[in-house]
C-alpha cells in the first residue's frame, strides 16, 4: 500500500472556494471516503455522489477527464458513460488494458443544468475555481497511484493540469514537460467523438484518438521520446481492482 505526501496549504489556495483542509496522509480507500463528504465547493449540492478515480493503484497510466457526467453521478464511478464506452474501445483498440489504468476528472462532482425541455441535465463546464477547490483531491490521486504516464482527456483538464494556454488542438499527443509523471501527454476527451457531425467524422476521430493512445503506450513501452505517430500495441498485465 502506497503512502500519501501531505498537501502543502498552498495548493488548498488556489481559488476563492478552495476551502479544503490539507489533506492528511492516507490510503487511496481513505481518500475516497473522505472526499464523500467534500463540500470545498458549491458542486455537491445538486451532485447525486462524489465521483472518485477509479482503478488499480498499481497503474502505470492515469486518465484524467473534466468531470462526472450524468450516468457517472448515478453510478457513482467514473467513465461509465457514453464517453467512458469510448474511452473503453479506444484503450482496446490501442493494446491497453482498461484494468491497467487508473481514470479519474479534475473535478468529482456532476455540474449540470436543466434542459429547457425534459428533464435531462445538461453538463455545465466547472468554472476555474470549482476546478481549483477539487484540486487536492487530483494530487492526492497522483501521489497515491504515481503513474508513469499522465494523460489529460480534452481542454479541461489540460489546462488545468498543464496550464491555460496549453491547446489540446496544436499539442495532442505530444509529449509534455511536467514534474507530475514521468510522461504526461493531452488529448481529445472521448465526449468530443460523440459530438461529431456525423459518422464519417466519427470514424475519423476515433482512428485519432487510438493513434494518440496506441502512440502513448508505444512510449510508455519503450522508455523513449515518441518519435513517430504509428500506433503499437501494447498490453499491460491484467490487474483489476483498486488495491486501496
Ligand atoms: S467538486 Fe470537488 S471540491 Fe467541489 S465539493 Fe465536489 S469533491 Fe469537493
Amino acid at each position: 500500500m502506497k503512502s500519501l505526501i501531505k498537501h502543502s496549504p498552498s495548493e488548498s489556495k488556489r481559488g476563492k472556494e478552495a476551502a479544503m483542509p490539507p489533506l492528511k496522509p492516507q490510503t487511496l480507500a481513505g481518500l475516497r471516503r473522505a472526499a464523500r463528504d467534500c463540500k470545498a465547493c458549491d458542486l455537491w449540492k445538486n451532485a447525486t455522489q462524489t465521483v472518485f478515480g477509479e482503478g488499480s493503484l498499481e497503474a502505470k497510466i492515469m486518465f484524467v477527464g473534466e468531470q462526472p457526467g450524468d450516468q457517472e453521478d448515478m453510478a457513482g464511478r467514473p467513465f461509465v458513460g457514453p464517453a467512458g464506452k469510448i474511452l473503453d474501445e479506444a484503450l482496446r483498440e490501442a493494446g491497453i488494458d482498461r484494468s491497467d489504468v487508473y481514470v479519474t476528472n479534475v473535478v468529482k462532482h456532476f455540474k449540470w443544468a436543466p434542459a429547457q425541455r425534459g428533464k435531462r441535465r445538461i453538463h455545465k463546464k466547472p468554472r476555474y475555481s470549482e476546478i481549483n477547490a477539487c484540486r487536492p483531491w487530483l494530487d492526492a490521486e497522483l501521489e497515491s497511484v504515481k503513474p508513469e504516464v499522465l494523460v489529460c482527456l480534452g481542454a479541461t483538464a489540460a489546462q488545468a493540469i498543464l496550464g491555460k494556454d496549453f491547446s489540446v488542438t496544436r499539442q495532442r499527443g505530444q509529449l509534455v514537460d511536467s514534474s507530475l509523471a514521468l510522461k504526461v501527454f493531452a488529448t481529445v476527451h472521448p465526449s468530443s467523438i460523440l459530438r461529431a457531425p456525423d459518422a464519417t467524422a466519427r470514424r475519423e476521430q476515433m482512428q485519432e484518438f487510438v493513434r494518440d493512445l496506441a502512440r502513448i503506450a508505444s512510449v510508455m513501452k519503450a522508455g523513449t521520446s515518441p518519435s513517430t505517430r504509428s500506433p503499437k500495441s501494447v498490453k499491460g498485465s491484467r490487474n483489476p481492482g483498486e488495491a486501496a
